[in-house]
């Protein structure tokens, strides 16, 4: 917080108490000495996320953004990505104006994007929240998919199907998993 009377960046805290719901703070400007006053309170999103065993959760865009980032690792995938995604489904879900959201929503918001994007990105954030509890699951996913992609004409802007390797990734984290 620079100082209002110089601008200086640099003040001293001289005082500082509880209120209410936050911290009033006292500061002097390190530059021209001047005191002033700065209020520290937790802005709340408004948004929860209902999850599946019905606890409640504050939105977190930080989750979000970590979920989106870890299926898009290694892909071809345009710079910036990652946080065009996040941003657009953070937007999203505000302008629903809701306050409780099913995490349910957003994950398929997730993938309704990833579906056209790339497959890969979509076949691992499916894997991870769809929990699929065995390979015939992921097998049947990634059907229907293919099968989707055949009957509508090819998009130009989809990047290669999956590949047998990362299938086989796949696979093998869900067969440690059931360990
Ligand atoms: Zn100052």
């Amino acid at each position: 917080m620079n100082c209002p009377f110089c601008g200086y960046r640099d003040s001293k805290v001289i005082d500082s108490r509880d209120i209410n719901d936050g911290i009033r703070r006292r500061r002097q400007c390190l530059s021209c000495g001047s005191r002033f006053t700065t209020y520290e309170r937790l802005q709340p999103t408004g948004l929860f996320v209902i999850k599946k065993d019905q606890r409640r959760e504050e939105f977190s865009k930080e989750k979000l953004l970590a979920g989106i980032r870890k299926a898009c690792e290694k892909r071809p995938l345009p710079i910036g990505i990652v946080d065009k995604l996040t941003d657009e489904i953070e937007a999203e879900l505000y302008h629903q104006g809701k306050a409780e959201i099913p995490s349910a929503v957003i994950g398929d918001m997730v993938m309704e994007r990833f579906k056209k994007l790339d497959y890969i990105a979509y076949i691992r954030f499916a894997s991870v929240y769809r929990e699929f509890t065995d390979i015939t699951a992921l097998k049947q996913e990634i059907d229907t998919l293919v099968s989707d992609e055949t009957k509508a004409s090819r998009s130009t802007s989809q990047l290669p199907l999956l590949p047998a390797e990362e299938l086989g990734t796949i696979a093998k984290r869900l067969q440690r998993s059931r360990k």
